[in-house]
Formats: structure tokens, sequence, C-alpha cells
């Protein structure tokens, strides 16, 4: 077994059945191991930094169903709000005034929000902020819409496939379907962007082929960033009397996709620090390296509730974060961080 993780830190590839095998034999001094591979790979590349965005959540009216999700549109309990481009824009400035260089504006699939709101949106941040990365995790839109945005200036795009198999995917996401998503995540490739995919750990009728098949999938799509995060059963959905997914699984899926991608960038979710306590020392001693804090008003933060008990950490939070790094031998970065194959001038050109 340690000879299969050797050959996964060494060639940075390994078979669907190699990775099933992994899964299904890991005992704790294998993991131990594992996660030590996959945190020198970060450091190798990244040095021991942690990458810090700001985070905004500018709706939570969503157009989809998803099963697990808390803004899903049948969740009549949900106090519906969108942020006004005036109060986005002072969000943005509150945190580029404490040093933020990475906006992330992530919402539901909110039509109000279309394609010419967006542009307009996207021209004056970067107006504004010239020298900040902004990511854009905004859901499935057409090639052309993508492309307006991304000459409009957005840098980044995070879209989580959320499963690669294509019978739970599309059980899960009614009204969608897993070719669609994979569609948008290669037109996001295509078109620059650096994009972010990844999946949730601990979906019913998971298991460790379907794992596999989402390493695999990320292998072959090869993004430039990668979010892996814990289910967390919303009380108002289809999927309340589930379990919540595992700390732990979802760390032994973080470090194997770091082996498998050694250059992309993988946060420690807010979903696995909503669960696990010291969730932000132990992925990082396993392969992640970017932290998101929470720029949103703060009198929205609670009606953006996708899971329960959302934990976000607030952007004025930063010690809290640099202490925790440290005690792991990291300290925090507040550049753009992008990732190693897309770095630009400092300037932002
Ligand atoms: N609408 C955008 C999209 O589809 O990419 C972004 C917003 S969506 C709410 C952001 C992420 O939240 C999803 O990719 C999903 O993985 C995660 N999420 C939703 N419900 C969750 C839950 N109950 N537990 C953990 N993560 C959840």
């Amino acid at each position: 077994m340690k000879k299969v993780l050797d050959k996964l830190y060494k060639t940075n590839s390994l078979s669907k059945d190699q990775l099933i095998y992994i899964l299904n034999n890991l005992d704790k001094s294998l993991q131990n191991y594992l996660f030590q591979l996959a945190r020198d790979t970060t450091i190798k590349i990244y040095g021991n930094k942690v990458f810090i965005r700001g985070l905004l959540e500018y709706s939570n009216h969503c157009k989809n169903n998803c099963m697990y999700c808390g803004i899903r549109r049948d969740n009549k309990n949900v106090d519906r709000y969108r942020l006004s481009e005036e109060e986005i824009l002072l969000s943005l400035e509150e945190g580029y005034k404490i040093g933020y260089k990475t906006f992330v504006l992530q919402g539901g699939e909110d039509l109000y929000f279309t394609d010419d709101i967006f542009e307009s949106l996207i021209l004056k941040i970067k107006k504004q902020f010239p020298d900040v990365a902004v990511t854009l995790s905004i859901g499935e839109r057409s090639y052309e819409s993508y492309d307006r945005f991304h000459r409009a200036g957005a840098d980044r795009f995070l879209l989580r496939h959320e499963v690669a198999n294509v019978q739970l995917y599309n059980e899960l996401h009614p009204g969608m379907n897993f070719e669609n998503r994979k569609n948008c995540l290669y037109n996001l490739k295509k078109i620059g962007y650096q994009e972010g995919a990844g999946f949730l750990v601990g979906l019913p009728g998971e298991n460790n082929e379907i794992l596999a098949e989402n390493l695999i999938f990320l292998k072959n799509l090869a993004p430039a960033m990668v979010g892996i995060g814990p289910l967390i059963p919303h009380p108002d959905t289809p999927l309340k009397d589930e379990k919540v997914g595992s700390a732990e699984k979802t760390i032994v899926m973080l470090s194997l996709t770091r082996l498998l991608l050694p250059t992309a960038l993988i946060p420690i979710t807010t979903a696995l620090n909503t669960i696990c306590e010291d969730g932000l020392e132990r992925g990082l001693m396993a392969g992640g390296n970017v932290v998101m804090l929470n720029l949103s008003p703060i009198y929205v933060r609670k009606k953006y509730e996708i899971y329960k008990n959302k934990e976000t950490r607030d952007a004025h939070e930063l010690k809290t974060i640099e202490e925790k790094a440290k005690n792991v031998g990291f300290v925090i970065d507040m550049g753009r961080g992008d990732n190693i194959n897309f770095r630009r001038n400092e300037d932002g050109k």
C-alpha cells in the first residue's frame, strides 16, 4: 500500500481501481503518511502559505432545487435577499481596506442578475480595485455569458461538479444534468478562467467507487482550484435526515486531490471548518492552502444558510487564522494568490 502512495506522489497519477484500493485500505498510519506526502507537495510548489480570499454572498435567491441545499427554490422558510450594487461595492471596499486582493462573489442562481448586470458590476469592481482578482461563483450560464464576464475582467470561476457520478448527480439536482455541468466547466477552462471544480463528501448513495470517480473527473479536467466539503444536512431540505459527511474522509479526499493535481489551489472549506474545530489546521497539514473569510454585510449572513449552523469567519478575523496557521507552520498570504500556472505581475496586468 505504501508503494501505491509513493507512486502517486512521484507520478501524480493513479487508476480508478488504485484509488479505490487506497480508500478501502487506508489505516491510521498510512493516512498520516498520505497527509505528509500531500503537505510536502503543497509546500514544494506554493511554500508554507495560506492564501486568503474575501467571500461576498450577494444573493440567496435560487432557481435551482438541489436536494441538499438550504437556499433551494422550494425552501419557503428562506428569508430571501439580494445585495444592491452599492452594497456590493461598499462591502468589497471594506475588504480592500483590510488588504484583501481576491474577492469571491457567490450566490444562488438568481435570474435578477442578468448578463448585463454582471458585466457592468465586474467592470466597476475592476475599475475601483484594479489589482484585485475577481472570482465568480454564480452557477451555470452559456459559453457566451462566461466569455463576456471574462472579457469584463473576471479572473476565476468556482463551479463545483458536486458529484461526478451521472446517475447520482441527476438524482440530486432535479431539472439539471451532469452533462451540462461538465460542459460549463470545460467552457470556463477554454475561455481562460482559473476555474474551480469540486465535490461533496457524504452524499446519500456515495461509496468509495463514486469518490474515486470524483478524483478521476478532477484529474481529467485539471482545474486550477478544487473545493471539497462535507455534506451538512439542512433541516428544510429533502436530505434533512442524512448523516453529516465525515471530516476525516473530506481531508483524505483533499490530500488525494493534492497528489493528483499538485498545482491546484485547495481551500479548507467553510463546511469543513463548521463540523471540525481544528479543520483549518488539519486541512493545512494535509495539502490545503486557501481560506475564505466572509465580507458579506452582517444582516444577510444568517440568511445565506446553505447548511445548518454555517460558521463563516468574518473578514476581520485574520489574526485568528494567522495564529492557527502559525501553530502548524504556515503563514498567511494576502496577495492575489493566483494558481502558479496563471501567475501575472503584482499590479494585476
Ligand atoms: N449557485 C452556485 C453554484 O451552483 O455553483 C454557487 C452557490 S452554491 C450554494 C455553493 C456550494 O454550496 C455548492 O457548490 C455546494 O457544494 C455547497 N452546498 C450547498 N448545500 C450544502 C450542504 N447542505 N452541505 C454542504 N455544502 C453545501
